[in-house]
């Protein structure tokens, strides 16, 4: 039994380079509200990500809930059920019905062969996700919605960093949302963001995310509040100066785990096509039936070495009770996300991850993988890793 490893860690910038920003805080006294950090912040995105704007949110819920108020959605929007709850929840908030299409096996993402027989006169929208970070196909997702006049909002809470050809995937559609929640590549403890293609919809979004407020006593429109604050944004700044290495890291990890993962029978992982500058944000796996023991069990073995891999996305986000009524959310029309979410299991990743600690988390996939589901691991001579 070896120590606690979870599935990520969260990236924390060096005390000492944050206590000056917090000092120039405490001295203006300026916390939130968009202060000189929030600002900055947001600059140093635009430049860093490629993209013309950045608007800092409280949270990527927030952030998502906002989106789709900017652009006016309404009736049915067209979305994954493989994803983060909140993808869908926020589509629920807005008053708009969810429709679940199907998957890509491949990539995770949105079939986008599935979307067009799912549209009807009410739909107005189709919000995808860039699950792992890989990209969806945003091609052929922009062929479809440009055909029926639909908006296109990015749930891309996991693609920070992510190009394709050079570009980044941020500015595809109409507006795309970031997650900064302490979990995610990038992180300012919790906060989001969206990526704006135009000043006018930045502003827009600006009223939105503070009240409405467009002057001391002019209200524009319902705003929330969704303001990130002074102290998250000074913390971003400062992570922003270890970005590039922490990235970096999580490749060499990543290339690691397929090199020490290769030969092993049943499990399978994504390699990321030539043109995709990819983050390396998860370390998702496919456990199949050539594997000896199913995804379950390997994931509970596991945790009982105290390595706590995650089902991410399982159950289904149309399998949980507010969706299941829903004709789309019918399993059997969704077989691919079905069959994914039964075999995926996501295995620790985060830049500062060990290679001790990642060889006994190979070793133990090899072990299980050695032996059948009734045996018990210590009771057989299993081959060390070389
Ligand atoms: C993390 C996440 C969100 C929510 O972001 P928060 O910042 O935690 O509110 C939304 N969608 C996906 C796919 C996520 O992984």
């Amino acid at each position: 039994m070896g120590d606690n490893i979870f599935v990520t860690s969260p990236l924390l910038p060096p005390l000492e380079e944050f206590m000056p920003y917090l000092e120039k805080i405490w001295q203006n006294r300026i916390l939130t509200n968009g202060g000189e950090f929030h600002q900055e912040l947001e600059e140093a995105l635009a430049r860093y990500l490629g993209v013309k704007h950045v608007c800092l949110f409280a949270n990527g819920t927030l952030a998502l809930l906002t989106a789709l108020q900017a652009l006016r959605v309404t009736g049915e929007v067209i979305t994954t059920p493989y994803s983060f709850v909140a993808t869908s929840h926020t589509l629920l908030w807005n008053g708009l019905t969810p429709v679940f299409a199907d998957i890509d096996p491949h990539t995770f993402n949105i079939d986008p062969q599935r979307i067009e027989e799912l549209i009807t006169p009410q739909t107005t929208a189709i919000m995808p996700v860039h699950c792992y970070g890989i990209p969806c196909d945003v091609d052929k997702i922009q062929k479809i919605a440009d055909i029926y006049g639909l908006k296109v909002i990015y749930d891309a809470a996991h693609a920070f960093g992510v190009k394709k050809s050079g570009q980044s995937i941020l500015n595809c559609g109409d507006l795309s949302i970031l997650s900064f929640h302490a979990t995610k590549v990038f992180n300012t403890i919790e906060g989001g963001a969206i990526i704006c293609p135009d000043i006018k919809m930045k502003q827009r979004i600006d009223y939105l995310k503070n009240f409405g407020f467009a002057g001391e006593t002019t209200v524009v429109a319902p705003g929330i509040n969704a303001k990130m604050n002074e102290v998250q944004a000074a913390f971003g700044l400062v992570q922003m100066k270890h970005i590039d290495a922490a990235l970096a890291a999580r490749k060499a990890i990543y290339e690691r785990y397929c090199e020490l993962l290769n030969d092993v029978e049943g499990i399978s992982y994504f390699n990321a096509p030539e043109n995709v500058e990819w983050n390396h944000a998860y370390f998702p796996v496919i456990v199949d039936e050539s594997y000896p023991v199913s995804r379950d069990a390997l994931y509970e073995k596991l945790k009982e070495d105290n390595i706590y891999t995650r089902r991410y996305f399982y159950p289904l986000i149309s399998s949980f009770s507010m969706y299941r009524h829903l004709p789309s959310a019918s399993p059997d029309k969704l077989p691919v996300a079905e069959t994914t979410s039964q075999k995926i299991l996501c295995l620790p990743i985060f830049p500062d991850l060990t290679h001790e600690d990642q060889d006994r988390i190979v070793r133990l996939i090899r072990q299980y993988g050695a032996i059948s589901e009734n045996q018990s691991p210590s009771s057989l001579i299993v081959e060390e890793l070389a």
